[in-house]
């Protein structure tokens, strides 16, 4: 089987050297494999994603070198498909509508106290206030179009699936099986209520859809792989092998970002930078 490897970045901002390590990492692993590379564009959210930062993209991989086959997915392309994906798991109740706005939320979390857990990259959990809505009250509320996103009912998912785990490739190349414990994040939004998908659920579909052998991204989404694990058992998909791998800092120790104005591959670029000199900056 060919082994197949992806970068998917969001267009919502220009990329840096942690997106270079990320797309030059998974290029070299496919060439070192015989395989391929493919370029993804996760560019569900309406509110980020822009044209000018999906030209860039193009334009700085180019640069480092990197080529890919065309036409590149672009994941606004496929919502419908993905919306589609959503419906068994609506029959099979392991979602639900949630109505709850942001502020509704923090506020039943404050209530709850300081000891309310949290999720693996720090928000409180869902405190399931939608959970517990009777299904005629549901129906009336989606009937009247109230707005609403869904969420998946983690007790139950995890029910219905077992213990899971999921296969990391170490930096060495050793396989391991890995626990997944998706209940760490409670009732996760699996469809947000600008856009029928979300990244969870675009992200595994679209893995499986490119017939992806190998996810390979940066550490940051470590434990999301527990929640792409269940949907895969869920929606009955292929598993891919998983490697984290390490974040690019900058000179303070934080992880690069563009909230934080990490210098751009573009800047990098007009002042002079090579892509052999970015190259050696990321030790590849
Ligand atoms: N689109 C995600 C990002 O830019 C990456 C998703 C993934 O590699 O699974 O952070």
């Amino acid at each position: 089987m060919t082994s197949v490897f992806r970068f998917a970045p969001s267009p919502n901002g220009f990329l840096h050297l942690g997106h270079a390590y990320s797309a030059l990492l998974n290029a070299d692993l496919a060439r070192a494999a015989g395989g391929r590379f493919l370029l993804r564009i996760e560019d569900i959210d309406p509110e980020r994603s822009r044209p000018t930062f999906e030209e860039a993209i193009y334009h700085d991989l180019r640069w480092l070198g990197l080529d890919w086959p065309e036409p590149v997915r672009r994941q606004s392309e496929h919502v419908a498909e993905h919306a589609e994906a959503l419906q068994p798991l609506k029959r099979r109740r392991l979602v639900y509508p949630c109505f709850c706005t942001r502020g509704e939320i923090r506020a039943e979390v404050a209530r709850r106290g300081p000891s309310w857990p949290r999720d693996p990259d720090g928000s409180p959990l869902y405190p399931g206030t939608c959970r517990h809505i009777v299904e005629p009250e549901r129906l009336r509320r989606l009937g009247g179009g109230a707005p609403h996103l869904w969420r998946l009912d983690m007790a139950r998912a995890v029910a219905e699936t077992g213990p899971l785990s999921w296969t990391g490739i170490a930096e060495d190349g050793t396989m391991h099986d890995i626990l997944a414990d998706p209940a760490r994040w409670g009732d996760v939004v699996i469809a947000r209520r600008d856009v029928p998908t979300s990244y969870h659920l675009s992200v595994v579909l679209d893995d499986a859809a490119q017939r992806v052998t190998h996810v390979v991204r940066g550490q940051d989404l470590y434990h999301a792989t527990a929640i792409h694990r269940l949907l895969q058992v869920l929606l009955e998909l292929p598993a891919p092998l998983y490697r984290h791998h390490r974040l690019v800092l900058d000179e303070e120790g934080r992880k690069l970002s563009k909230s934080i104005g990490s210098a751009s591959l573009r800047s990098l670029r007009e002042a002079g930078e090579s892509p052999a000199g970015i190259r050696r900056r990321l030790g590849l």
